[in-house]
């Protein structure tokens, strides 16, 4: 197959190379990343300025954009190939319930999927970050269970990894995404003339986090696979508001 590797913490990071390198075994890897860290950059895209594409040393595309820019150039004329596939990650850090809609992994493969193609992000529990093989290697079996078995075309699947040796993964568990509490405040701090300035603070912690959720899964060293789609639309609320209208 012909895999278009992506991620948002930039080529240089550990793990688009843990990516690239297992899915190098058997297929044609093409890597366009950010030539920075842009974890949290959603799916934005660069329209202000022209974004430039040079080479690393190991033959990745380094592109001075966000992961959204990176796999919109290279399938809309950039490379002079179509993929099978757009694969993004290994993130460094997990995205799972409300993260998926900060996280840049997620919109590498999103923006595969807006374009037409199959797409799977990968991200790794942390705090230590000690087992991307162990991701490496359960992205190489999906994309090959993928092969042989396909999935329904406009499915995204946000997969989650537990940081542990292959051997002690329990196996795979389909879920849905959890949810967190609101974030936690953001941090104030001082510039060196003496103003405030902010840093945004963590995540909220797990809320919605029982059997089902992805952060249930992972925490019982299950490989987590969410579907997503794109449509944000809430169905559920449309009759009461459509009702609601009526009376305005
Ligand atoms: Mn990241």
């Amino acid at each position: 197959m012909k895999i278009l590797v992506s991620n948002d913490d930039g080529v240089y990071a550990p793990g688009i190379a843990a990516l690239a390198e297992a899915l190098s075994e058997n297929h044609q890897v093409t890597v366009v990343g950010p030539d920075r860290n842009c974890s949290g950059a959603s799916n934005s895209l660069t329209l202000d300025r022209p974004v430039r594409v040079t080479m690393t040393p190991n033959g990745y595309y380094s592109v001075n954009g966000t992961p959204t820019d990176c796999v919109h150039l290279a399938i809309t004329g950039m490379l002079d190939f179509e993929p099978d596939i757009v694969m993004s990650g290994i993130n460094e850090g997990s995205n799972m319930g409300d993260d998926v809609i900060y996280s840049g992994t997620v919109a590498a493969a999103t923006e595969g999927r807006y374009l037409g193609y199959p797409a799977m992000a990968f991200s790794l529990m942390g705090p230590n970050f000690d087992y991307y093989d162990t991701a490496a290697k359960v992205a190489r079996k999906l994309l090959a269970h993928v092969q042989k078995h396909p999935i329904a075309p406009d499915t995204i699947l946000n997969v989650n990894i537990p940081d542990v040796p292959i051997h002690q993964i329990n196996g795979y568990k389909i879920t849905r995404l959890g949810y967190r509490h609101r974030a936690e405040p953001a941090i104030p701090t001082k510039d060196p003339r003496g103003r405030t300035v902010y840093w945004v603070g963590p995540a909220g912690t797990e809320e919605d986090a029982g059997p089902g959720t992805d952060f249930h899964a992972v925490r019982n060293s299950f490989v987590s696979i969410t579907p997503l789609q794109i449509d944000l639309t809430r169905y559920s609320a449309m009759d009461e508001l459509n009702e609601w209208i009526e009376k305005i």
